[in-house]
């Protein structure tokens, strides 16, 4: 049996990219639907550790670059959405940190302290006082240096969850790997073919946009796409649990800093009420290729270098890999902003940070008007959940192993 429906927008992925960008192209009037092939952001945005980047890591590097321009206004965006002032409403994401922190364990380079301290970041860094340091800082057992940055730290599930909510009977389940792309020659605009549940559905659409992170890859090769290239890179993150860690939210920088931090702390919650300190960084890519024993180990070694007046003698240890995936650009190189690019009437995208997510959704709708792409005057013929299975939310790393 074959159906045939038609739709403004289809969008294939839904990770915080997608989901966005489901909000915003209904927001705008678009008649819209998302398909999703596992989880609602159980790929990259739930494992992500939630940072709202102001750039700094990117000033860092000496000169203003322009990856430290793309994102410097992204914290600000944040912040209105999550008010409800902004251009989405994500009112009910949960924000775990108002301000991430820096801190070095080490006497800083003279010339670094000289850069901290310069006009070019006055107002986006702050050393902190250490009578103003927070309580686990106040413990510490060495001397080191503490910064305030612009950076903060929302709750991914919670992301996903709000972003999710307004979308009842947009957001659907398919399972696998059944879609192709059709065309009758390759100068125009393909349609979508979903086999499900025996049947064949063709889904017409002015546009289709993937936003399926690492199965972005597998979409380009069924549409047939010449021009887009995904690339991905691993990294190794590690998790600790214990009842009674404090809260942290910090790079630690060591006396350099590069463009990785050494160690990058977030601290989150998981269904038993433990805290979880999730760490990225250079030890996640640099963990990559170790087995487990040797990651933990490193990532121990790591914490007792940092704080070594920290007890986490009880703590339950993990380590899993997981790729990052971007987009491929000028051989091998990874865009500094959003990125997407177009194929007739198919959009590629990644945000390549959940930071620059805004930033995404902004260059698609700018797209779509610059397209003269038109929202449809009356509604479409609509796909509903007797045709599909809604998807389900994912879970964060941590609380996987009780949903099992
Ligand atoms: C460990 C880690 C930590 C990070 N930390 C940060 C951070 O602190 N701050 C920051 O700004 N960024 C961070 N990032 C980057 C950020 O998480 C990603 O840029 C962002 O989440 C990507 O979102 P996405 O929606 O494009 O992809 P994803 O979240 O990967 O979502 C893609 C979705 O598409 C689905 N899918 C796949 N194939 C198909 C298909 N054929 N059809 C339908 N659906 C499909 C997948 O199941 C998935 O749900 C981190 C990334 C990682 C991996």
């Amino acid at each position: 049996m074959t159906l045939r429906y038609s739709t403004d927008i289809v969008i294939f992925g839904g990770g915080v990219a997608g989901l966005w960008l489901l909000n915003a192209v209904r927001s705008a009037g678009y008649q819209a639907i998302l398909f999703e092939k596992e989880s609602l952001g159980g790929a990259q945005t739930l494992a992500s550790q939630g940072i709202i980047h102001g750039g700094l890591k990117y000033a860092l590097q000496g000169a203003l670059s322009s990856a430290a321009q793309a994102i410097a206004d992204m914290p600000t965006r944040w912040r209105a959405c999550l008010d409800g002032s902004g251009e989405l409403d994500l009112r009910g994401t949960r924000v775990l940190c108002d301000h991430y922190y820096m801190w070095s364990n080490a006497s800083l380079r003279s010339k670094l302290i000289a850069f901290l301290g310069s006009k070019s970041l006055r107002g986006r860094v702050e050393a902190v006082a250490p009578d103003s340091y927070p309580p686990f800082f106040q413990n510490a057992s060495v001397k080191g240096s503490l910064y305030q940055l612009p950076d903060f730290v929302v709750d991914s599930e919670s992301l996903v969850k709000t972003l999710a909510s307004k979308q009842h009977g947009a957001i659907f389940s398919l399972p696998g790997s059944g879609v192709s792309f059709e065309t009758s020659n390759p100068h125009q605009d393909r349609v979508a073919v979903v086999a499900h549940r025996g049947r064949n559905i063709y889904l017409s659409a002015k546009r289709f946009i993937f936003t399926a992170g690492e199965g972005n890859a597998s979409l380009i090769k069924a549409a047939g796409l010449a021009n887009a290239e995904a690339q991905t890179r691993p990294l190794n993150m590690v998790y600790l649990k214990q009842r009674d860690l404090p809260r942290l939210y910090v790079h630690c920088i060591g006396d350099s800093f590069s463009l990785t931090p050494r160690l990058t702390v977030t601290s989150h919650q998981d269904v038993n009420g433990n805290t979880v300190w999730y760490l990225g960084g250079e030890i996640a890519e640099s963990g990559v290729g170790k087995s487990e024993t040797e990651q933990i180990t490193a990532a121990q070694y790591a914490i007792s270098r940092e704080f070594p007046w920290l007890d986490c003698s009880s703590a339950e240890w993990q380590c899993f890999t997981i790729n990052r995936s971007e987009a491929n650009i000028n051989d091998n190189h990874r865009p500094d902003d959003a990125y997407f690019l177009r194929d007739k009437n198919i959009l590629v995208a990644w945000p390549t940070k959940l930071t620059l997510t805004p930033a995404l959704g902004e260059q698609i709708l700018q797209n779509l008007m610059a397209d003269r792409i038109r929202p449809s005057p009356s509604p479409a013929d609509w796909i509903s959940e007797a045709d599909f299975e809604p998807a389900r939310l994912g879970d964060s790393r941590w609380n996987l192993e009780n949903s099992a």
